[in-house]
């Protein structure tokens, strides 16, 4: 551009509204971006990536297609890059990402990061659940010293679903029709231990046999759990051998030996199910999504970097079972 045709934009741009400044800045960092979020990706893989497909190790650089280096298998000849296998594999707008994890940050509806994407919100809904597929198995494996279990429960919502719904859907959030444990509640099991490793699971039943198939491999032979005294945590930890202090809190007992209590998994409950008000209730299809979306948000004490969320969705993160 000649500069006085630059000296003519650089005028114009004072005629902009606030919003289209925005938009233009946009403009102009996307591809800065979109080279921040390729790296990103690429560092997925090492330096001699092996074939998804086949894992034969021998493959070749093989061009690039869509800002990713692309690679050949030197068994299979299949071609892959850095996303295939991965939740994230073939979404496109790529230089959207780190702007859609700044809106995932900052908790910003569907609606509302569709616009600041530029992308329909149909996108919008899609990538936040591509985004956290991964962050919902990224739970803490394994437990140690005092464990605190708490069994709670989520309002069954068929919002999102396609057909096959049992009954209307209800409106907003709302109340279960029937009292108690119905049909209509989702049971999870919330555990955590003192260092804040934080596991949580959608179980189809809160049984005995289900919480022990969560709970065995979670806790080493030395923990000791503690549980508000419901009757399959406590057949669990007979049956696992492991030491179990139930809290009676409906007799008003908080503490057992000053240091046995519920107060950080109950904490945790009460923050997530706070947090969770703003979604209207989910579709049960997608809880497990949530619960990994705000296991993200703790372990980043409250404040996930968009990096921080794109790395989770790409499976990256160093430190993702252990809060430091
Ligand atoms: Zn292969």
């Amino acid at each position: 551009m000649k500069p006085k045709d630059f000296q003519r934009l650089s005028a114009d741009l004072e005629k902009l509204t606030l919003r289209q400044k925005q938009l233009l800045v946009d403009r102009l960092r996307a591809p800065e971006k979109s080279v921040t979020v390729s790296r990103m990706i690429e560092s997925r893989r090492g330096e001699t990536p092996a074939c998804p497909h086949c894992g034969h190790e021998k493959v070749n650089r093989w061009g690039m297609a869509a800002g990713l280096q692309r690679y050949r298998c030197g068994s299979c000849k299949s071609t892959f890059n850095a996303l295939t296998g991965t939740p994230l594999a073939r979404l496109r707008h790529k230089d959207q990402w780190l702007t859609y994890a700044e809106q995932m940050a900052e908790g910003r509806s569907v609606r509302k990061s569709a616009t600041a994407c530029q992308v329909h919100r149909n996108t919008a809904f899609r990538w936040r659940h591509r985004f956290l597929e991964l962050p919902d198995d990224q739970r803490a494996t394994l437990l140690s010293g005092i464990a605190e279990a708490d069994e709670t429960v989520f309002l069954e919502s068929f919002k999102g679903r396609k057909g096959g719904m049992p009954r209307a859907p209800r409106q907003r959030g709302g109340k279960a029709a029937k009292r108690g444990l119905s049909e209509e509640q989702i049971p999870v099991l919330i555990c955590r231990d003192r260092s804040g490793n934080t596991a949580d699971f959608v179980v189809e039943k809160a049984d005995q046999k289900h919480l022990r198939a969560v709970l065995k491999p979670l806790l080493p032979a030395d923990a000791i759990l503690c549980t508000d005294g419901g009757k399959a945590l406590g057949a669990v930890a007979r049956e696992l051998g492991i030491v179990h202090r139930p809290i009676n809190l409906a007799a008003g007992i908080r503490v057992v030996g000053g240091v046995y209590h519920l107060q950080n998994v109950n904490a945790y409950d009460s923050r997530l199910k706070q947090w969770m008000l703003r979604f209207h209730g989910v579709a049960t299809h997608y809880l497990g999504n949530y619960l990994g979306w705000r296991r993200l948000i703790e372990r980043h004490h409250n404040a996930p970097s968009p990096k921080d969320i794109l790395l989770a969705a790409l499976g990256i993160c160093s430190q993702q079972l252990t809060v430091t």
